[in-house]
């Protein structure tokens, strides 16, 4: 059994503000012409830092990444679908992930999208937990850093429970 905290990680509004505030650095700091985000967390942070950056070329993407099944911790190996679709010859991508743990799904899929011809790949963040990295990657651009904690909310799902919730909240096991 699992429980959530009994107040949020991150409440929705320091969230918010902080995504703006990353949407006016990144757009201040890197050309780029196309935003990939990695479903099924980041679909929500991606929606907002987009509309932080706004512009008519802009291209958004999405690519299905999954690694985790029922359980909070990753299983190693990772599933990629939708990038058959792209067509990444030259371009320039903002790579978004909701959440930047041992650091596997994103050095993978930054080592496919280089193989596919990218011509340049940053990547972006909302959180990142530091202490649990097991491959050397650090995110371009990262919104919080946080503890080693199972998070939940804005996107982020526990079995895909709780990605509706508009706060970020830690969820512990029940002893
Ligand atoms: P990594 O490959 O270990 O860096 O894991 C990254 C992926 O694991 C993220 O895209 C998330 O989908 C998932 N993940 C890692 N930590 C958490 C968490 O605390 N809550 C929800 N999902 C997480
Ligand atoms: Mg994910």
């Amino acid at each position: 059994m699992y429980s959530m905290s009994p107040e949020p990680l991150l409440k929705a509004a320091d969230i918010q503000a902080r995504v703006l505030e990353l949407g006016k650095n990144i757009s201040s700091s890197y050309k780029f012409d196309m935003v990939i985000s990695i479903l099924t967390g980041a679909f929500i942070f991606t929606a907002d830092l987009c509309r932080a950056m706004p512009s008519k070329d802009l291209q958004i993407r999405f690519i299905k990444a999954s690694s985790y099944g029922k359980s909070t911790e990753s299983s190693g190996n990772l599933k990629v679908s939708g990038l058959e679709n792209l067509d990444l010859k030259g371009s320039r991508i903002l790579l978004v992930d909701d959440i930047l743990d041992s650091g596997r799904t994103l050095k993978t899929l930054v080592e496919m999208l280089k193989n596919e011809g990218a011509a340049d790949v940053r990547t972006c963040v909302l959180l990142d937990k530091k202490d649990r990295r097991e491959v050397p990657i650090k995110a371009d651009f990262c919104g919080f850093e946080i503890p080693n904690e199972f998070v939940v909310g804005y996107g982020l799902d526990f079995a895909n429970d709780y990605r509706s919730f508009p706060d970020i909240w830690t969820l512990t096991e029940k002893v």
